[in-house]
């Protein structure tokens, strides 16, 4: 907290080790950001998510693809920063890191049909509390670098779900299930689905469902990070 206050305070030093940033530094100095763990390849990215979510979720891969940049670990770097997004007030990180997960999907090739970018929705009350949706800044930044449409109102959460963290692989499914409605009509759409952190890839694999229901065709995903198995 008090790291996060210092930020607010002085832009200019590290949200992580508090030193002095360099121009061309953004919120994290380059020693710190050196300790995240990026993927190598999207493609390895998209094989780590797919056997995340399986090993939950069975044999099926509910995506159609899907992108993630970094490994998340417990207690790292990354984690403080994506919590200072999440809770601090550091919306403008979301974009950010948005944009440079675009950026990065775009550099093994195009990213096909899809139409929209839908962030996953906070509930009505935990927005008002928070005041921002972080996965919404992450999908502003995903469409600045790939060029297509932001539809937040496209899916809504119907029930206020408790925090996932600290539950079980069941809890975090019982937790999800039917947590989302597909606002609008998406017949026939190929949806790109965005979220902070895959754990297991419960919230996720509801939000889907929910605009499978609501008649998408295809649902792809983007994350930031995926959790790394400790
Ligand atoms: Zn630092």
């Amino acid at each position: 907290m008090r790291e996060q206050l210092l930020h607010l305070l002085f832009p200019y030093v590290c949200l992580v080790c508090q030193k002095l940033l360099l121009p061309d530094e953004e919120y994290c100095c380059s020693s710190c950001k050196e300790t995240f763990d990026p993927f190598r390849t999207p493609s390895e990215a998209e094989n780590v998510l797919r056997q995340t979510i399986v090993s939950h979720f069975g044999e099926h891969f509910p995506f159609e693809r899907g992108w993630c940049r970094y490994q998340f670990h417990k207690k790292s770097a990354l984690q403080q920063v994506l919590h200072s997004m999440k809770y601090e007030g550091l919306f403008n990180l979301g974009t950010s890191f948005g944009r440079q997960l675009g950026e990065w999907m775009l550099s093994e090739g195009d990213i096909g049909d899809i139409e929209c970018i839908v962030p996953v929705p906070l509930h009505r009350l935990k927005r008002t509390e928070r005041s921002y949706n972080q996965s919404e800044k992450i999908a502003e930044g995903l469409a600045q670098s790939l060029k297509r449409p932001v539809h937040s109102g496209l899916l809504v959460r119907k029930r206020y779900t408790v925090s996932q963290t600290g539950l079980s692989v069941e809890g975090r499914k019982t937790n999800s299930e039917g947590a989302f409605l597909a606002a609008k009509d998406v017949r026939g759409c190929h949806v790109l689905l965005v979220d902070d952190v895959v754990t297991t890839g419960a919230t996720m694999a509801a939000a889907a469902q929910a605009l499978r229901e609501g008649g998408a065709e295809k649902v792809s995903l983007a994350a930031v990070a995926v959790a790394a198995k400790e």
